[in-house]
């Protein structure tokens, strides 16, 4: 009899043990069937022991095993501890919150596809006797499903499918799933390669040349220098090597296009998506075929991090520096960092890309961590886009748009070129405000303003999703003078048409695309030209490529420069230097235009002189001094309940436990969170540092185990270790 320890996916920092009568080598990685309270759940096994951790009499028997789904291997199970290790969070969330939610509901999907097999425990054994010795043609495709892990009978030949028969007849392989997307038909002619850039070329040998084994890359390219196609020649000589790659990028809007240039690259090749965009059951087929070896590319986001990959042989992080890598809820994982630690584990090559770095990365490379590879020149045009920046005190803004932008959008147009109007905040104006009285219109559940929205006209939260009738009157005096102040999108949008009627525009932000599920059509409709003037937040500043673009405006970036958090100048910095590089990736030299009150700010000059480096260095030895990372590590200890008053006793009385124990460790006072107020939770937080990152992760060990202990909390309390928001 053995014991099986399962994940179960509750907020519990702990394993439950169920007994086992049935093979228990076999158990490990699998998803099982447990009892739960009163329900039954899907668990997966983590580990089997001898001995059950809690009293015998109280473990219930697992109830029974997924046969349908390979086990997880070793290697991930390695990952999913070490992310719930590292980060502080219950072992049953990170498991769950890393496998498709449709894994659990697999069995209903898996009968409905019935075209692919898998070897079966009695062909493992017939392999291992040599039952087969007679039968060479049936021997040979067993040991063929053994080793790809499950062979398609869309890919076998006739007389295969009847050797197939016999194999299933006698109980050697089982019906096993089929990812649409693995069987999809080779594309017609294949356009061959460019040539590579001599900077490609170096920097395709770099790596080529160093030796096996891990190694992360971080590959400096400025935007358009062509780091998409070092990817791609990296991914097709693992694909030479029957390996697989995994791409991440940052966001579900990149996917498209680079989904087409690897398919169109490499077709014939399983090529699979793994984003938040695709249905329970596609997701859930894509993550089997990247399991079963089937799809070679895995090209995903955040999330796919955790894919099992048995031959996975380099990992890509696209736009290393985007904070999306980070996720802001449930498990606050980093994929950028996990896809480091699983490259590692797995020693292979990771390749981090970004026109801009992110600090810690720019710092590792400093320490000889990372080895640093550059393009320094754009592929196309060879130029850099010209960045002018435009002030706006003195000046006359005549819809928000100073002079000179209005005149630079008409000449553009007027040559048949396509202009991107950046801002990035959706709505018509972010605030409603009374001129009599200086009210201004709030959100009840947060300590925000409500945005004004005219598309639908209501008043919106952006933080909670409240929505309201918009005010005529104002509520605090009565006065009928309520003004929209400050620019959205949509107010742009307005604006552009009145200015320039015959232009053809098109606003793409979170409204418009819904959560990206009409960006494709909208990204057709940018290269086929049927667009003029494209009015976009930060969804369009990301590496897209749209060879008619050639002028950026920039407006409303000075709003970062009055953040407090200490990473807005380096975020700034990277969205001004990614939106900028949109302009002129054509024939046509790029212009941006960024409009500013403080063009002598030093973000701005850095921006105007497209001075990474030396940015990046101020920036970090600002943080070197005021040690802020990554100079020092650090957790935030978030919590929030009804009341201020309750949130910041929860917080000090945490203080309390942590003080005994915090040798090399800072904590800082409780403060109110930034958004104090949210969804109609009062929140505050509490932060801990320590420039030894093992202290860190000692102290947070034991505090947090006296936190959960500390049964009398009235608050709700998460640990964000590696912090991005403040
Ligand atoms: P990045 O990812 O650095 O922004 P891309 O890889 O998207 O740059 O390259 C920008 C453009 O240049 C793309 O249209 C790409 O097809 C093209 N390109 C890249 N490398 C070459 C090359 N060696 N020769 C010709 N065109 C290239
Ligand atoms: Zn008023
Ligand atoms: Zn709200």
């Amino acid at each position: 009899m053995a014991y099986l320890r399962v994940a179960v996916d509750v907020p519990l920092p702990t394993l439950f043990d169920y007994r086992w009568d049935g093979r228990a080598d076999a158990a490990l990685g699998r998803l099982a069937l447990v009892p739960f309270g009163r329900r039954q759940t899907i668990g997966v096994v983590l580990e089997v022991a001898s001995k059950p951790a809690v009293a015998p009499e109280r473990v219930k028997p697992a109830l029974r095993l997924i046969e349908d789904i390979p086990p997880l291997s070793a290697e991930i199970l390695d990952l999913l501890r070490f992310c719930s290790d590292y980060y502080h969070h219950p072992i049953g969330e990170v498991v769950h919150n890393a496998l498709p939610q449709g894994l659990r509901a697999i069995r209903s999907s898996v009968r409905k596809q019935a075209a692919a097999f898998a070897l079966a425990e009695a062909g493992e054994a017939a392999l291992a006797d040599g039952a087969l010795r007679r039968a060479p043609a049936l021997a040979a495709l067993l040991e063929r499903i053994a080793n790809c892990q499950s062979v398609y009978l869309a890919n076998l030949a006739a007389a295969e499918r009847r050797h197939l028969k016999v194999l299933r007849d006698r109980g050697y392989v089982r019906e096993w799933i089929c990812p649409e997307a693995a069987r999809e038909a080779p594309q017609s002619a294949v356009a061959p390669p460019p040539v590579l850039t001599q900077e490609q070329s170096a920097v395709l040998r770099a790596i080529a040349q160093s030796a096996s084994g891990f190694r992360p890359w971080l590959l400096q390219g400025v935007t358009g220098s062509g780091k998409t196609e070092v990817y791609l020649r990296l991914v097709d000589s693992v694909l030479r090597g029957r390996g697989q790659v995994l791409l991440l990028v940052p966001e579900i809007s990149l996917t498209p296009q680079l989904e087409e240039r690897v398919r169109n690259r490499f077709p014939g090749h399983g090529i699979v998506m793994l984003h938040s965009g695709l249905s329970n059951e596609i997701r859930t087929r894509n993550w089997l075929a990247a399991q079963s070896g089937e799809a070679a590319i895995v090209l995903g986001t955040r999330s796919a991090v955790f894919v099992p990959m048995p031959q996975l042989q380099l990992i890509v992080v696209d736009e290393e520096h985007d904070a999306s890598y980070k996720q802001l809820d449930a498990v606050r994982y980093c994929a950028r960092d996990l896809a480091i630690w699983r490259a590692r584990q797995r020693a292979i090559p990771v390749v981090l890309g970004s026109a801009t770095p992110s600090l810690e990365s720019f710092y590792a490379a400093q320490r000889g961590r990372y080895a640093v590879l550059r393009l320094t020149q754009r592929v196309t045009s060879h130029v850099h886009p010209r960045i002018t920046l435009v002030p706006t005190t003195g000046e006359r803004l005549i819809e928000g748009f100073a002079a000179a932008l209005t005149r630079a959008i008409a000449e553009r147009l007027r040559n048949d070129q396509q202009v991107l109007v950046f801002i990035n905040r959706r709505g018509y104006s972010p605030v409603l405000y009374c001129s009599a009285c200086t009210w201004t219109a709030g959100c009840p559940r947060c300590s925000a303003r409500l945005v004004l929205h005219t598309t639908r006209p209501r008043l919106v939260c952006h933080h909670c999703g409240h929505a309201e009738a918009v005010a005529i009157t104002c509520p605090q005096c009565g006065g009928l003078d309520l003004q929209p102040i400050g620019h959205g999108t949509q107010r742009i949008e307005s604006a552009l048409h009145r200015v320039f009627p015959q232009a053809r525009l098109l606003r793409i932000d979170r409204d418009t695309t819904q959560g990206a599920r009409h960006w494709p059509q909208m990204r057709r409709a940018i290269e086929d030209r049927q667009v003029d003037l494209l009015i976009g937040t930060q969804l369009l500043a990301k590496g897209h490529d749209f060879p008619a673009l050639s002028l950026v405006c920039v407006l409303n970036a000075d709003q970062s420069l009055y953040s407090t958090d200490f990473r807005a100048s380096e975020q700034l910095f990277a969205q001004l230097m990614q939106v900028a590089g949109r302009a002129g990736r054509g024939e046509v030299p790029g212009d941006v235009l960024i409009q500013t009150a403080f063009p002598a700010h030093p973000l701005y000059q850095a921006v105007y002189a497209q001075s990474y480096e030396a940015f990046a260095q101020t920036l970090l030895s600002e943080r070197r001094a005021a040690g802020f990372p990554p100079f020092v590590h650090q957790a935030m200890l978030r919590a929030e309940s009804g009341k201020m008053a309750q949130t910041i006793a929860f917080l000090e009385s945490a203080v309390r436990l942590g003080e005994g124990i915090s040798e090399g460790v800072t904590i800082f006072d409780p403060a109110p969170a930034v958004m104090a107020r949210l969804n109609g939770r009062e929140r505050a937080q509490l932060l801990v540092q320590s420039s030894s990152r093992t202290r860190l992760h000692r102290f947070l060990d034991q505090w947090l185990t006296a936190l959960r202990a500390n049964a009398a909390t009235s608050a709700r309390w998460v640990i964000d270790v590696d912090p991005l928001e403040v």
